[in-house]
């Protein structure tokens, strides 16, 4: 053996596993393994479809995307392994502020001033590259995770293929009578210049600042020195105060201070008039306010006069409607500052009671024409603008007092500014429409039988709604966590109609609707070649080019109700648009359509609807959900009930959000942020998808180095710890693996024991991963590998090496541990890929374990031979025997080496004899007596020490010793040595057993000392 290379290429106990991995991904290269891996079910009938979310292809990844990644890649190997046919395709998001606000940044642009300037073309060819340059980043970033997928073929949401499919999705809603312009307030970024619709204000955009808010007096007609007490948290939007909204449930109380009197709720009076030398006169219901006319500061302005003209409810108190603009007196007065320009329920409840609507701010939040000296100001930049001139107007008139406030307010999720509230014009998907009877020859109506059973698509005519729709569908899906559903169907319940179009912005979907100037008729298009035939103007100049801005805009139709030329209305799409219609659009051969580059495949669902829905609807997707219940997920089911009334997808894995170790949300300000790159060559990949694969998804996720050192010590290291041990002895003994089978029916009874234990935990990680669950496979892999290391290696350590009982025990030990390990490799491979094929190919030989089959196991659940219950069952009892018994040890001060006489135990009887020679060996004790009976288990030692027992632990002391010189002379496990004792024992059985042991060639007596032998 010494000449010859060993069989198994050694260990490295110093193991760099980061380092390990980039070796491996180099090696993976050379050998073609992902190629194989992709294609090794071409051909198979069993079909897994996996739906990539698309990430946003704006920035470099942090490691939070790793978390997502890895549950893709886990249940895509799963499949992979257990022979599905799958696409393997990854999805980049590309269109959006996302990308916009990034470039801007990058040109120092300050408002799209700037960059109409430098020319929307240019611009948006920018926003391109920029997609190019990070999709490139990230798919390198991805590889070095270990995630195997058809990185050549990637969708891009910025193709042809998806924006045209859009077109389709929104001529079947338009056909179906559900696309609308709607005039309301909306929420607005004033920076960005575009309406935020509220799917994309989520939580996390809320954050919490401190506003100056005002208590407001607006002085009553006919009444002296009596006025109406009402507050706001932003002043800008008092000039263009309507009405105050009182509850007319309510009692009102009339408040005396100093020489005036102001009505405020009863219960807000306190709190109002705290410090204040005040006297409450009479009290009222609500109901009798109403109808009180009152005058306000601004009164005087064009704006206001031409927008309140003839309309008697202006400036009058009036009854809230509580079901849009409930009124509570925890806060502010109990009378309501009512303003139906600048706020969403107060423009629907004017709306509601017939209040005039006064718009008071342009795109950019500045105050509009006819403001007087407020006019071209900015209405969000101070509030004492407004406050500083309600403070001299009439001697401070109209302002009771003004306070700090501190509360949370929605920010633009992408440049942060405070979000304000303004009318306007945009698109909508109606969500409580009626559908329109369509024809059965509609373009891509298809009405037919589904592949499965029950979901049978619902015939023309299908009136119900849009949200009826969605609920049923919403319905159909297999959500992980459970509350999903709930989650899904709250917003589908109250969420107002989808608000589509994205003003003032360049980057993006082009809304493919064309608007008449003339009779306000307006016309969607639904596909290039409809363009084609319907365009009168500009065709020659967009023909060839992308259905982007500034090109598409050439193009004009003719309105079929007046003759008159048409343009595309100026908006881009919701981004959503763009990743919800994925499933129609990216589904194609070989994934050649929806590509960064336009190729001649069309999407499957255009070309063959048959084999397009082998892959529809999608098994599984799984993304990060606290956003995705109003947007992805919400799009994918909206545009899939639209066109086929199905759910887009059969079963979803939402996971929580990754925070840094101190818990809070991972900042790059805080130094609790880590970049993709950095973690992974910091941690590993392996480590990191170990650490993802282990979380509970529904919580979230404190990440860090110490959580990853922490479980590479408990997991890799152990497992490599087995493995170096394997790959060790089995070199030593000269090992070689002749069959990779099972071996049969094993002598050993830890032997049989483990791979007892192989196959149950198999069986489990199987059913968990068939259920989506992570933690329980992850579980059952950690519990395994315990027993691995901490039973049964530690149990056969004797069983190998030069001191080895038996040839026929050791090789039992070798084909055992070699077939375990092996098998191990195999059921890892989906979690840690690099880890388990490093083991996996010096152990095999083979190419690589990622090219292997999913081994089978008996169903977990199914009923085992009694024995071998029984066996799992006693083998776990007597390692609770053994804990107490060394924890007896410790307490008396009695260590393991020096053997004892005698462990009684009461109340429990060993069924298995063979597992006694275990016990009495692992604990050094010569007999176990069981007394049987009721009751606990009880342990009871013998600590009588006799001269041959303490002559027993002097041996095993100089064994320790004689082990220790071995080391330090850096000898092999094989290495004789010749040894000098200071006395030699007398008891032959443990002189030859110390030979044996510590591989002694001679023995003398004189000065302990230890030296190789020659
Ligand atoms: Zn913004
Ligand atoms: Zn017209």
């Amino acid at each position: 053996m010494a000449k010859n290379r060993p069989y198994f290429d050694p260990v490295d106990l110093k193991v760099n596993f980061p380092e390990m991995e980039k070796q491996l991904l180099v090696e993976w290269g050379k050998k073609g393994i992902v190629k194989k891996y992709l294609n090794r079910n071409k051909r198979s009938k069993r079909y897994f479809s996996f739906l990539d979310g698309p990430i946003t292809a704006n920035n470099p990844m942090g490691v939070h995307h790793a978390w997502g990644r890895t549950y893709k890649d886990l249940w895509q190997r799963f499949k992979n392994m257990q022979g599905f046919r799958q696409r393997f395709q990854n999805g980049f998001d590309c269109q959006g502020l996302w990308v916009e606000v990034e470039v801007e940044k990058e040109l120092g642009f300050k408002n799209k001033k700037d960059i109409e300037e430098f020319g929307v073309a240019k611009f948006v060819e920018l926003c391109k590259e920029r997609v190019k340059k990070y999709s490139g980043i990230q798919t390198e970033q991805s590889k070095r995770l270990g995630y195997f997928m058809d990185w050549d073929n990637s969708y891009y949401t910025l193709s042809d293929d998806n924006n045209y499919m859009i077109w389709h999705f929104l001529k079947v809603c338009n056909d179906l009578g559900w696309i609308y312009k709607g005039n309301d307030v909306v929420a607005w970024c004033p920076r960005c210049e575009t309406a935020i619709s509220e799917h994309e204000i989520l939580t996390e955009d809320y954050k919490e600042v401190t506003h100056e808010s005002a208590f407001l007096s607006f002085p009553l007609v006919g009444q002296k020195d009596e006025y109406m007490l009402a507050w706001t948290t932003t002043p800008w939007t008092i000039p263009a105060n309507i009405a105050l909204a009182i509850d007319a449930d309510l009692e009102y109380s009339l408040i005396e201070a100093g020489k005036k009197k102001y009505w405020v709720a009863k219960a807000a009076k306190d709190r109002v008039f705290a410090g204040v030398k005040a006297k409450e006169l009479k009290t009222t219901r609500g109901s009798k306010l109403v109808g009180l006319r009152y005058r306000g500061a601004f009164d005087d302005l064009p704006a206001i006069k031409k927008g309140s003209a003839k309309n008697d409810k202006f400036h009058t108190v009036v009854t809230t409607d509580s079901l849009i603009m409930p009124i509570n007196t925890e806060e502010g007065t109990g009378v309501v500052h009512t303003s139906t320009g600048t706020g969403a329920e107060d423009h629907r409840f004017g709306k509601k009671i017939g209040l005039p609507v006064v718009a008071a701010i342009d795109d950019a939040a500045n105050y509009l024409q006819g403001f007087g000296f407020l006019t071209g100001k900015n209405a969000k930049k101070d509030p004492n603008l407004i406050l500083d001139y309600l403070r001299n107007f009439e001697g401070g008139n109209y302002l009771f007092k003004t306070m700090n406030y501190t509360h949370r307010y929605p920010s633009c999720w992408r440049c942060k500014s405070e979000l304000v509230w303004k009318v306007t014009d945009e698109w909508y998907i109606a969500m409580d429409r009626p559908g329109r009877k369509v024809a059965n020859d509609l373009a891509g109506m298809k009405f037919e039988k589904w592949k499965d059973g029950e979901d049978v698509v619902k015939p023309p005519p299908d009136t119900r709604t849009l949200r009826e729709r969605m609920r049923g569908v919403a319905e159909k899906i297999n959500w992980i966590p459970g509350f999903g559903l709930d989650r899904e169907m709250d917003w589908l319940t109250n969420m107002h109609d989808w608000l589509i179009s994205k003003k003032n912005r360049y980057w993006g979907l082009a809304l493919p609707i064309w608007e008449c100037k003339k009779c306000h008729n307006f016309e969607v298009i639904g596909s290039k070649e409809e363009l084609k035939e319907k365009a009168v103007e500009g065709w020659k100049g967009f023909a060839g080019k992308s259905p982007h801005k500034p090109q598409i805009d050439a193009v004009k139709i003719k309105c079929s109700k007046c003759g008159n030329i048409m343009s595309r209305i100026e908006p881009v799409g919701n981004p959503w648009l763009d990743a919800g219609i994925v499933p129609f659009s990216t589904i194609s051969e070989n994934n050649k359509a929806c590509g960064f580059e336009i190729t001649k495949t069309k999407p499957l669902y255009l070309s063959d609807r048959e084999t397009w829905q082998k892959w529809f609807p999608a098994d599984f997707i799984t993304e990060s959900f606290p956003g995705q219940f109003k947007n992805w997920f919400y799009s994918l089911i909206a545009m899939s009930t639209v066109l086929t009334d199905m759910n887009p997808f059969k079963t979803v894995l939402g996971f929580g959000t990754l925070t840094g170790e101190d818990g809070r949300p991972m900042h790059k300000s805080w130094g609790n942020s880590i970049e993709f790159n950095e973690g992974a060559g910091k941690i590993g990949a392996d480590v990191m998808r170990w650490m993802y694969a282990r979380q509970n998804p529904a919580e979230n996720m404190p990440f860090g180095y110490k959580v990853a050192d922490e479980t590479r010590r408990r997991f890799h290291l152990k497992l490599w710890n087995v493995y170096n041990f394997f790959v060790t002895y089995a070199n030593l003994d000269s090992w070689v693996p002749s069959s990779p089978r099972k071996p049969g029916k094993p002598g050993n009874i830890l032997d049989r024991w483990i791979l007892l234990r192989l196959s149950q935990t198999g069986a489990l990680v199987t059913e968990s991963l068939e259920k989506f669950d992570p933690v329980g496979a992850t579980g059952e892999i950690e519990k395994f590998v315990d027993d691995l290391s901490l039973w049964y290696i530690r149990r056969s350590r004797d069983r190998v090496g030069p001191a080895k009982e038996s040839e026929n025990d050791s090789n039992a030990f070798y084909s055992t541990t070699y077939y375990i390990l092996a098998t191990l490799c195999k059921l890892l491979a989906p979690f840690t890929p690099f880890l388990a094929d490093v083991m996996y190919t010096n152990l095999t030989k083979n190419d690589s374990v990622h090219l292997a089959d999913w081994p089978h196991f008996a169903e977990a659940s199914r009923g085992k031979p009694l024995d071998d219950q029984n066996l799992v069952f006693e083998m776990q009892k007597i390692r609770e025997i053994i804990e107490k018994v060394h924890a007896s040890r410790k307490e008396l001060g009695i260590p393991v080496r020096q053997p004892l006489k005698k462990l009684q135990i009461t109340n429990y009887k060993l069924q298995i004899g063979e597992l006694k020679k275990l016990l009495l060996d692992e604990l050094n004790i010569k007999e176990v007596l069981f007394k049987e009976g009721k009751g606990e288990m009880v342990i009871e030692l013998d600590t009588k020490i006799t001269p041959e027992l303490k002559e027993e632990a002097d041996v095993r002391e100089l064994v320790r010793s004689i082990q220790g010189e071995r080391r330090n002379l850096g000898l092999n496990l094989a290495q004789q040595v010749d040894v000098t004792l200071e006395s030699i024992p007398e008891n032959k059985a443990l002189l030859e057993w110390m030979t044996k042991k510590a591989q002694i060639a001679s023995l003398k007596k004189g000065k302990f000392k230890v030296t190789k032998h020659a």
